[in-house]
């Protein structure tokens, strides 16, 4: 698939699915605080992130095109010191798209892990080229004291450029899309995204940011430590299942039956979508479709893109 179309695709192929495209997207909604000096903005794209440091904002992910006042609006409520970061967690449109409404501002420097950076300066389809001000490959430190932010890479997963941002004074992590959502998420092949690497990409991130008390997903409300490892440990399930499953010569539905019969997983294999993201499709759709990514992965083909899967094509429970 095109880039162009896959990025259309991202935007809004996972609404279409579900109807949501018709009631309208979901618009910014109000800021919540997560900790002293956090704060997630929702709604309109992925989450927005605001770290309040002594003299300054860092923002993480600027949701959809056109956000960028409401998203300011929002931090007005909070502060009134300017925004001179804004970091990306990863290339989609619903996270970049407003970056220009901040970048335009002296001294504004955007940062952005290098696969991403490349991603963004290129653009695509209807959505315009980024500026990257500063990238990294794998790790590098803002700030120092109760004003350091941290920005660290592991690995593939939902993209090949997705960004672990971490606040050690607040014990808060954004870990974007490849936690979007409390399920199995989108996988998208053509930015590199890999199944059956994003086990080993989370672990890492939970085993080198040890004081990540919270971790914040890049859509959806903010986890504790311990769901995250819980998501973790679902997501290494499906990998390990789907492995174990195509060895035999079974195929994806085989292995959604056995995902079934862990009761643990339970939470991660829900037929109904999760509040207040009916575009993300259910959880269980999710782990079905990743099921299938993972076996052309397996095969050694190219996994296709899907956003969402109609209901009646996913397998009925055993
Ligand atoms: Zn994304």
């Amino acid at each position: 698939m095109q880039r162009a179309v896959v990025l259309s695709a991202i935007v809004l192929g996972g609404m279409a699915v579900t109807g949501v495209m018709a009631q309208g997207l979901p618009g910014i909604e109000e800021a919540e605080q997560v900790s002293e000096n956090v704060w997630r903005i929702p709604g309109a794209g992925g989450n927005s992130v605001v770290f309040v440091r002594s003299e300054d904002v860092v923002l993480v992910d600027t949701k959809l095109p056109n956000s960028g006042e409401s998203i300011l609006a929002e931090i007005r409520k909070i502060t009134d010191k300017p925004v001179t970061y804004v970091i990306n967690t990863h290339s989609h449109p619903d996270h970049v798209g407003s970056n220009a409404f901040f970048a335009e501002n002296d001294g504004v420097q955007v940062v952005a892990q290098a696969n991403t950076a490349a991603r963004m300066r290129e653009g695509g389809g209807p959505f315009p080229p980024n500026r990257v001000d500063m990238e990294f490959t794998n790790y590098r430190a803002i700030g120092e004291g109760a004003d350091k932010v941290e920005v660290h890479y592991f690995g593939a997963g939902h993209t090949d450029g997705d960004a672990f941002i971490f606040f050690p004074e607040d014990k808060v992590m954004m870990a974007g899309d490849i936690y979007a959502w409390h399920m199995s998420p989108l996988i998208d092949p053509a930015s590199g995204g890999s199944m059956l690497a994003l086990p080993t990409t989370v672990t890492a991130a939970y085993y080198n940011v040890p004081d990540a008390e919270t971790v914040l997903a890049g859509h959806g409300s903010a986890h504790t430590r311990e769901e995250f490892l819980s998501w973790i440990t679902f997501n290494r399930g499906l990998v390990q299942v789907a492995e174990q499953t195509a060895q035999m010569g079974g195929t994806p539905e085989d292995a959604l039956a056995r995902l079934e019969g862990v009761p643990s997983f339970a939470i991660f294999m829900g037929d109904e979508p999760l509040p207040g993201l009916e575009y993300g499709g259910t959880p269980r759709g999710r782990a079905y479709i990743n099921l299938m990514v993972a076996f052309e992965e397996l095969r050694g083909e190219e996994a296709q893109l899907r956003m969402g899967i109609d209901p009646s094509e996913i397998p009925p429970r055993q």
